[in-house]
């Protein structure tokens, strides 16, 4: 293929990802938002083999096909709840192959540029390695702790910040030295110390950042790994991958802005970490304040006397695989001229628009799905709130206790309804281990079990009334 035509295509597969952006911003035109970036991809691994830069395919085809078997095996595989543990673990292969491109890059006797370029050639390698080194050990921390694998807790080393600071410093001189020596040994030799030093940073960056704040780190690593492909575009010289690396690089970046606001942290606070240690719901659950109880039958006849329902699902629901009952309640009670809506906090669940797609899947009607500044403001005119395993994304001490962990955090106001049923397995808490006053309030009642079977158990007692 000539390099025009494989420059026709790269400009085509550009446009798709926008579009395939563009169209995963909304639920509706998600699905085509999908096909555009399947279609960018198929045309731009296509243009590539068949550029003349690419002599025998045999090893490529392999590769594709082996890397395609494992990932549709997977994906076939895994739990929606196991997403952000994935997402984390493929970020790190973009950092590996970051730091491979750039050793590779650096060792091949075939490139032979001189002069400025040359220099501008060495700056790419070493920040691309660099970049890729963090991302890929960084990617490998998040997705054991998200796992479970790895303690969720903030690993807090007395002057931790120092030292990072030392490992960029000692990362900035040895480019120094990377940069001046002629001797492709000692270039070698710096790049190879260079990378065990990002790579410790990686590690080290991650491990002090806690439980409640990794889905943003996962945002934020996405952001890093599309920089990391960006840097692989500059040094291959492949426009490409420059353009899809800065689209994910940048609205990685914007992600996690979006999900530091909903959380009312800053950037730089979940960056710099040491947030987020979770306390054990046993400790929360020894208090033994007074809830009131109440059954599946009464949650029942409370929501066909409603006139207005909101639905507020969090990551419970998620685990409970609940979604579907959920919609066939929503069904029964609107052809009863019940008005239901549902509310989605921006961060409920464990990846941004978690709640959503387990909505969609549903088939719950897009137009009663309504984010949480939609509906928090109908709340007080609300009869019945049933909140389905969502916990810190309902708790009133972030609006309302100025010492809580997660005080300032907007939240569904759902405590300013008439009457809220709660349902969930039992008093421990959400994912930022923080206590939920909601719990004890007299409007509140609990519905204590299985998420799905409590769903079952009201949407059978709804078919019997
Ligand atoms: P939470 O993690 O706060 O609470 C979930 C609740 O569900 C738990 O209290 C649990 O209580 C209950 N639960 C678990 N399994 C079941 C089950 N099978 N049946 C019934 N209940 C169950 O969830 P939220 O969605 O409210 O909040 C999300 C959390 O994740 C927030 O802390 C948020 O900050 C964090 N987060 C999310 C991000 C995102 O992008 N989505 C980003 C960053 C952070 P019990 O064990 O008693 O049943």
């Amino acid at each position: 293929m000539s390099i025009g035509l494989v420059s026709v295509a790269y400009v085509v597969a550009s446009i798709l990802f926008i579009l395939s952006l563009g169209g995963l911003s909304h639920q509706e035109s998600a699905g085509r938002g999908n096909l555009y970036g399947v279609a960018g991809i198929i045309i731009a691994i296509g243009a590539t083999i068949a550029s003349a830069a690419v002599g025998d395919i045999t090893a490529i085809v392999i590769a594709v096909v082996l890397g395609a078997s494992v990932g549709i095996a997977v994906a076939n595989r895994v739990q929606m709840t196991q997403m952000p543990q994935l997402v984390a673990l493929l970020h790190s292969f973009v950092g590996l192959a970051a730091v491979l491109v750039g050793f590779s890059g650096y060792i091949d006797p075939l490139v032979n540029v001189t002069g400025t370029e040359h220099t501008i050639k060495l700056v790419e390698i070493y920040l691309g390695i660099f970049i890729g080194a963090i991302t890929f050990t960084g990617s490998l921390v998040a997705c054991g702790k998200l796992d479970g694998r790895i303690s969720a807790a903030a690993l807090t080393l007395p002057g931790r910040h120092l030292m990072n600071l030392v490992a960029i410093i000692a990362a900035v001189l040895l480019g120094a030295w990377f940069l001046d020596t002629d001797s492709m040994a000692l270039g070698v030799i710096a790049l190879v110390i260079m990378t065990i030093i990002a790579s410790v940073l990686g590690v080290h960056l991650i491990m002090a950042i806690g439980g409640a704040d990794m889905p943003v780190v996962v945002s934020m690593l996405n952001s890093y790994s599309g920089w990391a492909a960006a840097s692989i575009g500059f040094m291959l010289g492949n426009d490409l991958l420059i353009v899809t690396g800065a689209l994910v690089g940048s609205s990685g970046a914007i992600l996690s802005y979006i999900m530091c606001k909903a959380m009312n942290r800053s950037f730089v606070s979940v960056i710099l970490g040491g947030f987020g240690q979770t306390t054990s719901s046993a400790a929360v659950a020894g208090e033994e304040k007074p809830v009131h109880e109440t059954s599946a039958v009464e949650v029942g006849e409370e929501l066909l006397n409603a006139r207005s329902v909101v639905i507020v699902p969090g990551y419970g629901m998620a685990v409970a695989q609940a979604q579907n009952a959920v919609c066939e309640i929503t069904k029964h009670l609107r052809d009863k001229g019940v008005n239901v809506r549902f509310g989605i906090h921006p961060v409920a669940g464990r990846l941004p628009g978690h709640m959503n797609v387990l909505l969609a899947e549903a088939h719950v009607p897009y137009d009663i799905v309504l984010e949480m500044d939609e509906i928090n403001e109908d709340m007080p005119d609300t009869d019945v709130v049933v909140v389905i395993g969502a916990n810190d994304t309902v708790n009133p001490a972030a609006a309302e206790d100025p010492q809580s962990p997660i005080a300032g955090m907007p939240v569904m106001e759902v405590w300013k309804a008439k009457s809220v049923v709660v349902l969930k397995r039992g008093m421990a808490s959400g994912y930022a281990g923080v206590e939920n006053p909601l719990f004890f309030k007299d409007n509140t009642q609990m519905l204590f079990g299985d998420a799905r079977d409590s769903v079952d158990k009201i949407l059978g007692a709804l078919r019997n009334s």
